[in-house]
């Protein structure tokens, strides 16, 4: 955002929609660099949110700092797909979205991994992962136009999503409806709203993990998305550029960002926890790294 007009602009827009002073939006807004057009799309109804929020949440916890190729949640472009969402995943991290994303009882773990509920449509290039329970959708892609792979099961797992017929065992029954109440000060409406978007603008949140390829992401429980990196953008230009695309759009003002240190903040609360180391923590080491995730994914 190179002239003065759209960072006032910008600067303006952030202050109406958060309660940080017009001094820091001013700071914040001159530090968005990346302005793709206008703000991220929502999720066309709660339950389309609720679905895109648990993806985001079981990718960040599974994938964890084992990216490949910048693509923080396996995810390179989210777009339209009419009132649902069509997910472009990155090429060598695809087969290992589909894998996390559905839903298995691990007797190894002890219990369920995936998202609760999920199943499967179409096979080839396009895939659409639906809820069992209601119309929501995602359709996923490879970024290199191939074929998707669906997960085979793996030592110890009973894969859930191949149930075709009798609905929802009672687990998978159980671990859907613990996803739709609140956990301590969790706000549901803004967890979904907040991570909903934190997957349909991947070119935004990738930047955290640009420099190394890789970057970290966890959770802790149903409620907060964690992205910790160190190169590249401060948290405060992550938080401007997020801003600018209407991240905390209809998030209650007082909830919508926290900053905590010039290295710390927090959207929604602690629903959307970002956090940059202030040095590097690879420098030269970063490509072994690299070579050490490759490997993991090989296996
Ligand atoms: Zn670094």
């Amino acid at each position: 955002m190179s002239n003065s007009r759209n960072t006032n602009r910008l600067a303006k827009r952030i202050r109406s929609q958060t309660s940080l002073t017009l001094s820091t939006a001013s700071r914040l807004a001159r530090q968005a660099k990346v302005y793709l057009g206008s703000s991220v799309a929502n999720a066309a109804d709660p339950q389309q949110r609720r679905l895109e929020a648990h993806m985001a949440h079981v990718l960040a916890s599974s994938f964890q700092d084992r990216q490949l190729n910048g693509a923080l949640l396996g995810v390179r472009e989210a777009g339209p797909d009419g009132q649902r969402l069509v997910l472009t995943l990155d090429s060598d991290m695809a087969d290992e979205v589909l894998r996390e994303l559905l839903p298995r009882f691990d007797h190894i773990y002890g219990g369920i991994r995936g998202v609760p509920g999920l199943r499967v449509r179409g096979r080839g290039d396009r895939v659409v992962l639906h809820d069992a329970l209601g119309p929501a959708q995602v359709t996923v892609t490879r970024s290199d136009h191939g074929r998707m792979r669906l997960p085979s099961a793996r030592e110890g797992e009973v894969l859930l999503w191949k149930r075709t017929s009798g609905g929802l065992s009672h687990d998978e029954k159980q671990e859907v409806e613990e996803w739709a109440v609140p956990q301590g000060r969790t706000d549901l409406r803004v967890r979904d709203l907040l991570m909903s978007r934190i997957l349909r603008c991947p070119r935004l949140v990738n930047r955290t993990a640009e420099p190394h390829g890789f970057a970290n992401c966890y959770t802790h429980h149903s409620g907060d998305l964690v992205i910790e990196w160190c190169c590249g953008d401060t948290v405060e230009a992550l938080c401007a550029n997020l801003l600018a695309h209407g991240i905390a759009d209809s998030v209650p003002r007082e909830k919508a960002i926290e900053l905590l240190s010039p290295h710390s903040a927090h959207l929604g609360e602690r629903t959307v926890i970002l956090n940059r180391h202030n040095s590097c923590l690879y420098s030269n080491e970063a490509w072994d790294v690299v070579e050490y995730i490759k490997k993991g994914y090989a296996s």
